[in-house]
């Protein structure tokens, strides 16, 4: 990690991922306090009306649409207002190695990795909530971290709970890091039940309120699997020194197992404008206007252990892990398209997990030592499991 980075202000910051739910709850915060920052780049895919709102509010120097058809309505949404428009993956990864101090990795999915890749190649500051990318390469991520010393700074709630718990820790110190888990929607259901959930049901979280994709890992518990790897590759922990705990209130985010028997947590209200603020204000923290956590009126904290027999994603997603190689990017790729093609009502909400079982089966691990590597193998593995879902889609 680089020794001392710049708290100059204003902070020149560039969101990949703007109009998500983690790219509008940074730009809620850097409206807070808007003379502390200078907007670089501003990036989305499709909604390019919102990208153009966003752009018009909070004058990027340039707005990015992933999608290229859509760059001609963005020019004239912008025109005349001084702020360039571009469009199209090479626009986003170039918009990701403008100088920026400071970038939200907010993309979801592993269309996040080169921008995201870009933005650590040239020695940023990454606020990371993208974690499919850590997912899919990590190795390689943390070694053009070690090259360029970019900051990584995480932002997943349990992530930036560990971060905040472990900072000046010595590392020979941690026996474990415990993640905690919501449990989702279907915590209490039973299997026959789960079977016949809608995504309707699966996007409606008990706590969180997110994009798409990750509500539905939320409620397989993939989201939690995907974050056993995450944590692996943050913080260097092997899997069996990262435990999951299910805690239905969401109060303590995260905690910390040290050697001498101490367990130290973090706690905040469910609202990801927390860990954001964390990661925005580094090394500093910044006010949020965040509701303030009130433990009488939450009463009771609950805890229990997960289920893996009804959440059998804990345990493909550790097994991914204790593979390696190209298991993580397999992995993720099948569960992306599972996961799609459940919320285009193609398949059941038990058989996410089951694609992305038989897609790892289906296809041989082989290291993987460039980026073009991982591209090639997410690519091979998406096509795998769309075939896996056209299967299941059959049998009905
Ligand atoms: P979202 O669906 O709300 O937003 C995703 C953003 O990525 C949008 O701006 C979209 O335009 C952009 N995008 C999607 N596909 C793209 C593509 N192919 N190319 C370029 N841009 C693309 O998602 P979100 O909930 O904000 O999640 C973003 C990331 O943060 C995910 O990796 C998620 O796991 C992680 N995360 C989110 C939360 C949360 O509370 N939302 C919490 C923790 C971690
Ligand atoms: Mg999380």
């Amino acid at each position: 990690m680089r020794e001392a980075p710049s708290t100059e202000r204003p902070r020149s910051v560039t969101i990949l991922g703007a109009t998500g739910s983690i790219g509008r709850q940074t730009l809620n915060l850097v409206a807070e306090d808007p003379a502390q920052y200078r907007i670089e780049a501003l990036t989305a895919f499709k909604r390019v009306d919102e990208l153009a709102s966003l752009a018009l509010e909070h004058r990027p120097k340039i707005a990015v649409i992933g999608d290229d058809a859509l760059l001609p309505d963005l020019r004239e949404r912008l025109a005349g207002s001084g702020i360039a428009a571009a469009a199209g993956r090479n626009a986003i990864i170039e918009a990701a190695a403008r100088p920026a101090e400071w970038v939200m990795a907010g993309i979801v999915g592993a269309a996040g990795l080169e921008p995201t890749m870009a933005a650590v190649q040239r020695g940023a500051m990454v606020a990371f909530a993208n974690k499919e990318c850590l997912v899919c390469a990590g190795d390689l991520l943390l070694a053009a971290v070690a090259e360029s010393r970019a900051i990584l700074l995480p932002v997943d709630s349990e992530h930036n709970a560990i971060f905040q718990a472990t900072r000046g820790a010595r590392a020979a110190d941690i026996e474990s890091v415990v993640l905690t888990a919501s449990g989702g929607p279907f915590r209490l259901q039973t299997l026959d039940d789960m079977a016949r959930v809608t995504p309707q049901q699966a996007m409606a979280h008990p706590v969180w309120s997110m994009g798409p994709k990750i509500s539905i890992d939320s409620a397989t518990l993939m989201n939690k699997g995907l974050e056993i790897i995450e944590a692996h590759y943050l913080f260097g922990m092997q899997e069996s020194a990262i435990e999951v705990l299910v805690h239905p209130q969401s109060i303590i985010h995260s905690l910390v197992r040290f050697r001498d028997g101490s367990m130290l947590a973090q706690l905040g209200e469910p609202d990801m404008r927390i860990p954001i603020a964390y990661a925005l204000g580094w090394p500093r923290r910044i006010r949020t206007s965040a509701h303030r956590l009130d433990l009488v009126e939450v009463g009771r904290l609950e805890f229990e252990a997960p289920d893996l027999t009804r959440f059998p994603s804990l345990s493909i997603c550790r097994r991914a892990l204790r593979i390696k190689d190209g298991a993580p990017t397999i992995l993720n790729a099948a569960n992306e398209v599972a996961v799609a093609a459940f919320l285009d009502g193609r398949i059941g909400f038990l058989e996410i997990c089951l694609t992305v079982e038989n897609t790892m089966d289906a296809i041989s691990n082989r290291t993987l030592d460039s980026l073009d590597d991982v591209l090639a193998m997410n690519e091979e593995a998406r096509c795998r499991a769309d075939e896996e879902v056209q299967r299941l889609e059959r049998r009905v």
